[in-house]
């Protein structure tokens, strides 16, 4: 487990009772962050885009005994996010914590890409948890709560051919850095989870026919199919489980000094403790430029 240090304004506080909103519950991270703050105690309203896709989720909770209340809830629609936000606070009367879970990765350079592509991978990995946070804060201020963000490595260093997908977690990492004091100003703790590998639906649902992808990627294509090789023996052989990283998403949820970024796993915090100690930006390029070498 990392160090843990305390934001400005917060206090120690018990899960029980408290409510948490999570984002992108019908699989991965978010699924088990669900069960496990159920478990801790949290009332938990689990948010999926599409209703129709809980089915995984409803029988992961009643496996572990647990109570979710499962509600709609897209992250690139403003209308969604408002009336889950209002919903919960009807029903519930309070909101302590927002876990904002839900991504997308994306797999392309840039040449070969549209800027349209860019702009929906930040709709969803960046605007997502800036929509989200906007309407969580004034309840959370109300009781002191936190914003939990399930960022990534790729906040912290960017790989080849995630260009998009690390430029929308670096800016949900500058935001969320930008934001922690202030919040932390007014009693809220603002905190994010940077994962590794971790063996979720997450690399199925870029939906890439890897294949197909190094063929049309013209003078891309060879440093495309190092990458793809590298990535795809990394989630074979050293992911961490869903459940590994929810432990550290609820540790930010529950801890009494919970440190602004958490690394998930060992190879997690080697990996982003290279960048941090990177001032010129010349080991990341040896390290990632070895990878497609
Ligand atoms: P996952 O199994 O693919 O889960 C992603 C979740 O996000 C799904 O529930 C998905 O819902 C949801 N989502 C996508 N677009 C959404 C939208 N517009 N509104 C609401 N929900 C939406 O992958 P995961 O690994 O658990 O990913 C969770 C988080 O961890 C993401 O932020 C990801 O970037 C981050 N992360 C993952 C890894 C990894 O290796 N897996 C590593 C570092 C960071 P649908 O079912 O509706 O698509």
């Amino acid at each position: 487990m990392c160090a843990h240090t305390q934001n400005a304004g917060e206090e120690p506080r018990m899960s029980t009772n408290k409510v948490v909103l999570i984002t992108g519950t019908s699989s991965g991270i978010g699924l088990a962050t669900a069960i496990a703050a159920a478990r801790a105690g949290f009332r938990t309203v689990a948010t999926l885009r599409d209703p129709a896709r809980a089915g995984a989720l409803r029988e992961a909770a009643a496996e572990a005994g647990v109570e979710l209340d499962v509600r709609a809830l897209d992250v690139t629609d403003a209308a969604s996010v408002a009336s889950c936000v209002e919903g919960v606070l009807a029903d519930h009367g309070r909101l302590d914590a927002v876990v904002n879970n839900a991504g997308a990765g994306h797999v392309g350079t840039i040449e070969n890409g549209t800027v349209e592509d860019v702009r929906q991978v930040m709709e969803v990995n960046f605007f997502g948890v800036v929509q989200v946070t906007k309407a969580a804060l004034p309840h959370l201020r109300e009781v002191g709560g936190r914003v939990v963000t399930v960022s990534s490595v790729g906040g912290v260093i960017g790989q080849p051919f995630n260009e998009a997908y690390c430029a929308a977690k670096f800016a949900v990492e500058g935001f969320l850095e930008s934001l922690a004091p202030v919040a932390g100003a007014v009693g809220v703790g603002v905190h994010v989870v940077e994962p590794g590998a971790v063996a979720s639906e997450f690399v199925s649902n870029v939906g890439i026919d890897q294949e197909r992808a190094v063929a049309d990627a013209g003078p891309y294509g060879p440093a495309l199919a190092g990458y793809l090789a590298r990535t795809n023996e990394a989630f074979a052989n050293a992911a961490q489980s869903p459940a590994e990283a929810a432990e550290v998403v609820l540790a930010a949820l529950t801890e009494p000094r919970p440190a602004f970024r958490l690394q998930t796993s060992a190879a997690a915090r080697g990996f982003a403790g290279v960048k941090l100690s990177d001032l010129d930006g010349s080991a990341v390029q040896r390290l990632t430029g070895a990878w497609i070498a």
